[in-house]
């Protein structure tokens, strides 16, 4: 497979005089597989016409340190990578944080001499959207230290999914578009689990900006439900869906597919470490500008019997 082997077979059966060197990949018949080997030799014997009549060399097995060569050199380019992935997200960030900061620090400053109450209110709900936002981030960013550390905490706490759903989706309501409702179906009026509260919010929280960011025209739709032992989130979107091929990256840490959009590219891989870390599932159906499902299972067992609405 080698055309330096070529010629050193050459040089041997013609008896050339000449050093050999070479590294080669060649079919064990003892382990049946193929492995590397390098071969170096000097002539020992030479006749009077200058062939050579002995070689004296080593031939050595270098497959291990081939194969260490090989995954140093698919390591590096995953570190590459990685810290091609973290610059920009360095970058995302200033913008990230700059937004609504910008917004808070403007919006408060004009609040005082306002006169009119209408735009009063208006720059009370970008104070309080962009103060949302900037909490979600500063949260997302402290949750990505303890995913790097491999440790995400999760409280055993008993509460009511229902109560927790009704709530969670009431403060995402306010950055629901007028054209895009949100649409959520609690079936249970009482579901006393135990479990993480707030972790089981981020998801549905995630889940739903995300949907809202990515979803122009249609609508959206949150739900949860008591299955298989656990609570199973789901929120669909009519939105831009996600192409076949890109679909295996969005789980990753800073993995964002469209470099305009706001985000970081955090959400989704904290969901992920939450569900992991819990022994529970996460998942999605997409299609490329038709939309997407996303759903989480997170086990956890149930106190009383749901009661329904
Ligand atoms: P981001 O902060 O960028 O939203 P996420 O980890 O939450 O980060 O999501 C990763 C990527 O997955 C997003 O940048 C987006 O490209 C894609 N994505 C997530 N949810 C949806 C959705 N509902 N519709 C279309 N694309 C989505």
């Amino acid at each position: 497979e080698n055309n330096n082997l070529d010629s050193v077979e050459n040089t041997l059966r013609n008896g050339i005089a000449s050093y050999i060197d070479c590294e080669a990949k060649f079919w064990s018949n003892i382990d049946q597989k193929g492995r590397y080997g390098s071969l170096t030799g000097t002539p020992f014997d030479i006749d009077k016409n200058g062939h050579t009549r002995k070689f004296v060399g080593v031939r050595r097995d270098i497959t291990e340190m081939i194969e260490t060569q090989e995954t140093l050199k698919k390591e590096m380019k995953r570190a590459q990578q990685a810290d091609k992935l973290k610059s920009t997200f360095v970058a995302n960030m200033s913008h990230e944080i700059r937004t609504p900061l910008n917004a808070i620090v403007g919006f408060s400053n004009l609040l005082p001499n306002e006169e009119d109450s209408e735009l009063k209110k208006e720059y009370t709900k970008l104070i309080n959207t962009s103060s949302d936002m900037l909490l979600r981030l500063i949260n997302d960013i402290l949750d990505l230290s303890k995913i790097e550390a491999g440790i995400i905490e999760m409280a055993t706490e008993k509460f009511d999914m229902s109560q927790c759903f009704i709530r969670t989706i009431s403060s995402l309501k306010k950055m629901e578009h007028k054209d895009v409702p949100l649409i959520t179906d609690n079936p249970y009026s009482k579901c006393v689990v135990v479990s993480d509260k707030n972790r089981i919010s981020q998801i549905i929280v995630n889940f739903v900006t995300n949907a809202i960011k990515y979803t122009p025209y249609g609508h959206i739709s949150a739900s949860y439900a008591y299955e298989e032992e656990g609570i199973k989130i789901m929120v669909s979107d009519t939105g831009i869906g996600i192409p076949t091929e890109k679909q295996q990256l969005i789980f990753q840490r800073f993995e964002k597919l469209d470099d305009f959009a706001q985000g970081t590219g955090l959400g989704l891989s904290i969901c992920k470490a939450i569900t992991d870390n819990c022994g529970g599932k996460i998942g999605f159906r997409s299609e490329y500008k038709k939309g997407s499902t996303f759903w989480a299972w997170i086990p956890c067992p149930l106190k009383e019997p749901v009661e329904l609405f």
